[in-house]
């Protein structure tokens, strides 16, 4: 079968490997489509600080694909069954997993600390794989991995129905945010600098869109809330300085939630989150998740077809990751295929 390896920092390549099979508790599934993310291109530089999160290692943690072989004892899926792949393999029996929270002290990544996506067979753990009905389609479901991710950030907070949300940033975080947040009957203010992306975000439902190279975010937050600020602000930009300007436009007593990884350190008024008695809250990781954002899709409560903006296949891996470090304007989530 094909793989696409990443062989060493920067160098991708085609290699000829033998299939999987299937152990026992372990299926390998055909992989349908595998979505690119940052994470991808920091492990192919070489850039993370866990040291199994090295090249040589087959990239792709984002992954659909229909269940082509079971081992022994599996029960939880069928072949030809379509699944997406929950990339967090746990241990199950540490502090963490005991607890039922993120961390695993034995925990690994597919397609981070072992081997992911990029390859035409996977062989994974039955457990991590999610049944997917065959109305959601293959490029939908390998995004449903970072739509999980929102999940585990979205579960921390409580919002009710006439709460107003104020979401930073339109990408498929923010987006999902803004779809979750209307569920709740929650008005959204949806921020950020480019207008295509706040248009999608009006279609999924925001009340109001911020342009913040035209217009005042805390005005308009401030007008749109009697002069208090919202509940909940969710910060998916990953501009970190984004936290400071939150606390003022989020009430008193009100929760700010960090969900956009930004780089390096981040200044703010620690004085003023205390003082306005705010919870300044994060969320990472698709953590016991997916059934959720499962159920969610297959309801239409979330649609996560408009982020796929560039399917291509695998032999194009060169172009894509070019589009995604130069976060080319019109690209939201490319998918690689077979
Ligand atoms: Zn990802
Ligand atoms: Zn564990």
């Amino acid at each position: 079968m094909k793989v696409l390896a990443a062989v060493s920092p920067n160098k991708i390549t085609f290699q000829e490997r033998e299939m999987p099979a299937a152990g026992e508790g372990q299926i390998v599934i055909k992989v349908e489509a595998v979505g690119v993310c940052q994470t991808d291109l920091d492990v192919l530089e070489g850039k993370r600080r866990e040291k199994d999160w090295q090249p040589p290692r087959v990239l792709g943690h984002e992954i659909s694909g229909v269940v082509y072989e079971t081992g022994k004892g599996v029960k939880n899926v069928k072949t030809g069954q379509s699944i997406v792949v929950n990339p967090v393999m746990s241990c199950g029996e540490c502090f963490y997993c005991k607890k039922g929270i993120l961390g695993c002290v034995n925990g690994r990544l597919i397609g981070g600390s072992t081997d992911g996506g990029m390859q035409e067979y996977l062989c994974i753990p039955a457990e991590n794989a999610v049944p997917v009905p065959d109305s959601i389609s293959k490029e939908a479901a390998a995004i449903i991995e970072p739509f999980a991710c929102v999940l585990t950030a979205f579960r921390k907070v409580t919002i009710s129905p006439g709460d107003t949300v104020v979401i930073a940033g339109p990408g498929i975080g923010g987006l999902c945010f803004t779809q979750l947040s209307k569920n709740c009957g929650a008005k959204v203010i949806l921020i950020g600098t480019r207008d295509e992306r706040l248009e999608l975000g009006k279609k999924l439902g925001a009340d109001v869109t911020v342009n913040i190279r035209k217009e005042n975010a805390l005005d308009i937050v401030l007008n749109e809330t009697n002069g208090f600020g919202a509940d909940v602000f969710f910060e998916a930009s990953g501009n970190g300085s984004v936290i400071d300007e939150a606390m003022d436009m989020t009430r008193g007593s009100g929760s700010i939630v960090a969900y956009g990884i930004p780089f390096g350190l981040i200044d703010f008024d620690l004085q003023k989150l205390i003082l306005k008695d705010q919870a300044l809250i994060s969320g990472a990781g698709p953590w016991q998740t997916f059934d959720e954002a499962v159920k969610l899709l297959e309801e239409g409560k979330v649609v996560l077809n408009d982020f796929v903006t560039h399917v291509h296949k695998m032999d194009e891996i060169e172009e894509v990751i070019k589009m995604v470090k130069e976060r080319q304007p019109k690209l939201m989530k490319a998918v690689l295929k077979w």
